[in-house]
């Protein structure tokens, strides 16, 4: 029998680089499959449905709500985002680490049921930083920045929430903070019990 693979949460506000630093640690680590959202929201230029997101109508969310599908789901910037239940408890029975990249209502719920899920909140280094990352990424308004930053700062609220704070200030330092935290992750007493028992017979 293999090992359960890691349930992980990684949040951050959007502007903290959590995209780019998660491209670059799956580059890396071969083994974390990436769970793949629902959202209501209309995709953006080069989105593809069931690679980026599952771009769902209002009506198809709430019916897989109401089926229980959805291991959480939240209302953020007047979309829903949700996660479908079945292939993340699939790849974790399998042994395999699965990621959830979800923002922090969501991710709330997750750790409420998921005992042993482990948290990870990526901060930008500084509030000046933020602003410039979200007006460089220039694929929205102002409005919606503006918009965006009030929720950053409204997320930033719940950091102290999480088991793990990665401070983004160099993409190659934040994906080995993540890498670290997930290789003590696995030798925790907890997650050794199979080998232990091997050791001891
Ligand atoms: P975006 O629209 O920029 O792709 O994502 C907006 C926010 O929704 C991000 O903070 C992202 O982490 C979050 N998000 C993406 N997928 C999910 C999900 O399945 N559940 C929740 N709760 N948030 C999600």
């Amino acid at each position: 029998m293999s090992k359960k693979g890691l349930l992980i949460v990684l949040s951050g506000p959007s502007g903290s680089g959590k995209g780019t630093v998660l491209r670059e640690l799956l580059k890396e680590e071969e083994n974390i499959f990436l769970s793949v959202s629902a959202t209501t929201r209309s995709p953006r230029p080069g989105e593809e449905n069931g690679v980026h997101y599952f771009f769902l109508s209002r009506e198809e969310f709430e019916a897989e709500i109401a089926n229980d599908g959805m291991l959480e789901h939240a209302c953020y910037c007047e979309n829903y985002y949700g996660t479908p239940k079945k292939p993340v408890f699939d790849r974790c029975d399998n042994g395999q680490d699965v990621i959830l990249e979800i923002e922090v209502q969501g991710a709330m719920q997750v750790l409420e049921k998921q005992k042993e899920a482990v948290s990870i909140f990526i901060m930008p280094p500084s509030l000046t930083e933020l602003r410039e990352r979200l007006i460089g990424r220039q694929t929205e308004d102002m409005e919606t920045v503006e918009r965006r930053l009030a929720t950053a700062l409204e997320e930033m609220k719940y950091a102290k929430q999480y088991d793990y704070i990665v401070v983004n200030d160099s993409i190659q330092e934040a994906v080995k903070d993540i890498k670290a935290i997930l290789q003590a992750e696995k030798l925790k007493s907890g997650r050794m019990e199979e080998f232990l028992q091997t050791v001891a017979e």
